[in-house]
């Protein structure tokens, strides 16, 4: 590790030595998930890249952009609109919270039975080993589920944390809920970077963010068609890192991997053979470094054609559309844009089913694996009306519960295999 990256890190308050710890657990991880698979695509060499300087190069770029003025701002969710944070010129990053990292500091505050993702991005926080959130000028939280919205209130005597209520319906009164919360973030974001949101700089906002989601769409429209040409575990840590990479240069990427995929599926090259079973993963986002399910899954022998999750398909499916030229009708659009973001934590939330089902037959999808994390009640209590719908429709279902813990790998490996063997 560079010495310049270790004085980095020192000034950023980490914990040299447990960062040292956890950055050797995932350069394992990585190599034995990643970099052990055969005839990957060339265009992956560039996310490889990302992910060895994921705590190096692009921190640097952030503390750069930090001495320019800009603002740094840190995320949990995707209901939080990036448009208006790139329209103050500032940078906003998805925090991951995928290991089990600082549990045991966490469960100091939290209790035991709380979400992995919850108690992980405590846990980062408490022993000081996320470059991210220290480098973030501040945090912004959301009243998503129970657990989040009472971790923030800890979770503010950290960090300096801001919160956007997001409405849990989505009638015309949640919708003036929501309007009122996008502009009391215009202003947050205003009074913190000291820069008006003009109709230009928020056009500018969502431009950036619809080319975003429309490279990840054409990235699963291709997986769709070829679903030979990239691993799903591939597609899903390219959609983790559009959380935090520099949009123009993860866009410019994404394009080039997938000029080369669409090459693959001409000339039909497969990266599993020809005899795969293809599976729809859906679920709770699986943030970075959470990997372990796609990975037993596809060990298994099947293909994860498509992520109906926060880290997939639920954050990149609809663009901001028909936003016109001023600042009024583009808020608007942003307003409804991200009202129809299909979450658990929506009552009732019958889209998602919808959306779900429309996944397995555009990807000719021969199952639905549902993934939840342990303690999460949303989305455990949702897949019960997955699993219902799958069978009424006849799509072969299996759900699965886990945490970040290698502990319960066997026993979801013959889960997987059981499942996929049937199909
Ligand atoms: S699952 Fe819900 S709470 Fe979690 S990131 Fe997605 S929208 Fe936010
Ligand atoms: S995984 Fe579930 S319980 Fe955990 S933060 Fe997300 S919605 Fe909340």
């Amino acid at each position: 590790m560079s010495k310049e990256h270790v004085d980095m890190w020192k000034e950023l308050g980490l914990d040299l030595e447990a960062h040292d710890g956890l950055l050797g657990i995932l350069g394992q991880a990585y190599g034995d998930i990643f970099l052990s698979q055969k005839n990957r695509p060339e265009g992956m060499k560039y996310f490889d890249f990302v992910v060895s300087e994921v705590h190096g190069l692009r921190i640097k770029e952030l503390i750069e952009e930090k001495k320019k003025g800009n603002l740094v701002v840190g995320t949990f969710c995707v209901y939080v609109p990036e448009e208006l944070v790139l329209a103050v010129d500032g940078v906003q990053i998805g925090l991951c919270a995928g290991a089990e990292v600082g549990f045991e500091k966490a469960e100091e505050h939290l209790p035991r039975n709380t979400c992995a993702l919850i108690k992980a991005f405590v846990g980062f926080r408490l022993a000081d080993l996320c470059p991210y959130t220290e480098v973030a000028d501040f945090v912004v939280g959301e009243t998503t589920c129970d657990g989040k919205k009472k971790a923030y209130e800890l979770f503010s005597g950290f960090k300096d944390l801001y919160v956007m209520e997001i409405p849990q319906m989505k009638r015309e009164s949640d919708r003036q809920l929501w309007k009122t919360e996008i502009l009391r973030f215009r202003d947050e974001l205003e009074k913190r970077s000291g820069k008006k949101i003009t109709a230009e700089g928020l056009k500018k906002g969502i431009e950036i963010v619809n080319e975003k989601r429309k490279a990840l769409q054409r990235l699963a429209k291709i997986r769709y068609k070829h679903p030979s040409v990239i691993s799903g575990r591939d597609a899903l840590l390219i959609n983790q890192i559009s959380f935090y990479d520099n949009p123009a240069r993860f866009i410019g990427s994404v394009n080039t991997l997938c000029d080369e995929l669409e090459e693959r599926g001409k000339s039909g090259v497969s990266i599993n053979g020809n005899s795969f079973k293809k599976i729809v993963m859906s679920g709770c986002p699986m943030a970075v470094p959470n990997w372990k399910t796609p990975f037993l899954v596809e060990s298994a022998g099947a293909a994860i054609v498509a992520e109906e999750s926060c880290v997939g398909e639920r954050n990149t499916r609809d663009m901001i559309a028909g936003y016109g030229d001023s600042l009024e009708t583009m808020l608007e659009s942003l307003v409804d844009r991200y009202m129809k973001i299909d979450c658990a934590c929506f009552t009732p939330n019958e889209e998602r089913l919808e959306n779900i089902i429309k996944m397995v037959r555009d990807s000719k999808a021969d199952g639905v694996i549902h993934y939840s994390l342990q303690f999460c009640t949303p989305y455990l209590i949702e897949s019960k009306k997955v699993q219902e719908r799958c069978r009424k429709e006849g799509i072969p279902y299996l759900t699965l519960e886990t945490d970040y813990s290698s502990g319960d790998m066997e026993q979801l490996k013959t889960r997987i295999e059981a499942f996929i063997e049937k199909l």
